[in-house]
């Protein structure tokens, strides 16, 4: 049985073509499965309409957040209750076509543990593709794992690496694609066409990208740390040997800048160092606040989602015997 895990924020105008069209895909190669979408919070009719889909069919649920908890968390929410031996994740605007579903369940049953979608293009603006490419290559680059690139949350997870990311992953900023490729075995990309979103505005921000960007290296990587070593131990060894020129030019007093440093106004120098090496200090201080805010948010282990209910037939049948 396969789970599709669907997050929810504000999609009232997706949520019934999405239905569609995931039904379609699943009952074309006779897929046995269950539908969970995750509303996270919507202010608007999603869950309205996602209501009205659960009154018709038994293989869908919904689980209902308590507010807006993001993306991720959403995401996370929908793993921690499916019960498929393999887990779809799919974005719920229609970006991630269900058609490609069959092809990643077939990867699945082929042995494959992860079978992520790799977009071949995207049909978003020059900046944001540029953006993205950008911080994929630097993700690569700068993480210790290898996280694929242009792959996003799209893809079919084994039960294996679910409970992994349920059970064994208790951070609370989960970076979902990363973890997932850190998590191992055997991991296939399966090439689509990335669509463009159906309905509605995309609820990823540039503030909030830039912030998931941030998140994930982060996550992944202490580089931003090794600057700061790397840096102070460049600066220190140049003022070392600055500072022994200065000794000798005194001692053997040799003409090389046409006059003794003693005597040299420099104000301009130095004042341009202090405020170089303040602004580097100012910088590095800030990226160690980011590793300790980053600490402080996992120490207090408070949940990242928190479930309101979840609807099912099921469920409100029995509701319905107790009253
Ligand atoms: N989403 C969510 N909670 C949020 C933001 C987004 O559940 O706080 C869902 C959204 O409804 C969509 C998916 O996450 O199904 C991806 O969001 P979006 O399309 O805005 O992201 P983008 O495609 O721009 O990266
Ligand atoms: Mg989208």
């Amino acid at each position: 049985m396969i789970s599709v895990v669907v997050p929810l924020y504000n999609e009232e105008a997706n949520v019934k073509e999405l239905y569609r069209r995931l039904k379609t895909a699943l009952d074309k190669s006779a897929i046995r499965h269950e539908i969970l979408f995750v509303d996270d919070g919507s202010q608007d009719n999603t869950l309205g309409e996602l209501k009205s889909i659960l009154a018709a069919d038994t293989d869908v649920r919904v689980v209902k957040l308590s507010r807006n908890f993001g993306h991720q968390p959403a995401i996370s929410a929908g793993l921690e209750n499916a019960g498929g031996d393999a887990v779809v994740v799919m974005d719920g605007d229609l970006q991630d076509p269900p058609e490609v579903i069959p092809l990643l369940v077939e990867k699945w049953k082929e042995g494959n543990q992860v079978a992520y979608a790799r977009r071949k293009s995207r049909k978003e603006g020059l900046f944001k593709r540029a953006g993205y490419t950008f911080f994929y290559r630097l993700l690569r680059w700068m993480g210790n794992i290898k996280i694929p690139a242009d792959s996003g949350d799209f893809c079919i997870m084994d039960r294996k690496i679910v409970n992994i990311l349920n059970t064994g992953m208790t951070e609370q900023l989960k970076f979902i694609r990363g973890l997932r490729a850190y998590a191992g075995f055997r991991q296939v990309a399966v090439d689509y066409e990335r669509d463009v979103r159906a309905s509605g505005k995309a609820k990823y921000t540039p503030r909030k990208l830039i912030s998931l960007a941030i998140d994930g290296l982060l996550d992944f990587s202490v580089f931003p740390l090794r600057i700061a070593t790397f840096t102070g131990l460049f600066i220190s060894a140049a003022s070392f040997l600055t500072g022994l020129f200065f000794i000798l030019h005194r001692i053997l007093d040799f003409k090389v800048l046409g006059h003794s440093p003693t005597d040299t106004p420099g104000l301009a120098s130095l004042a341009v160092g202090i405020f170089f090496l303040g602004g580097l200090i100012l910088l590095m201080l800030g990226i160690i606040g980011e590793y300790i805010g980053r600490l402080y948010f996992e120490v207090k282990k408070r949940p990242s989602f928190i479930i309101e209910e979840i609807l099912s037939q099921k469920n409100n049948a029995t509701q319905n015997t107790q009253n």
